[in-house]
């Protein structure tokens, strides 16, 4: 298994990067602040990092859209 993040989900709210991968898979690709102050993250999780814990899809509270999928590498 693989551990994704579907980006037509994702809403760049960057809550997955604080929330305490054990292996800091997810990172954090570009960064952007919107003209109102929004942050914007464009993440993605790093195959290389990942043990495939499954935490981050097992915990409801982990991404607010449900956007972490798993499927095959
Ligand atoms: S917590 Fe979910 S919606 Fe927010 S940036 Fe991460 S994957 Fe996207
Ligand atoms: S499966 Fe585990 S190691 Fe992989 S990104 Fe999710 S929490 Fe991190």
């Amino acid at each position: 298994m693989a551990y994704k993040i579907n980006t037509k989900k994702c809403l760049k709210c960057g809550l997955c990067v604080t929330q305490g991968c054990p292996e800091n898979a997810f990172v954090v690709d570009k960064k952007v602040t919107e003209s109102d102050g929004l942050k914007l993250y464009t993440v993605r999780i790093d195959e290389n990092k990942c043990t495939e814990c499954d935490t981050c899809f097992s915990f409801e509270w982990w991404c607010p859209a449900k956007a972490i999928v798993k499927g095959k590498k």
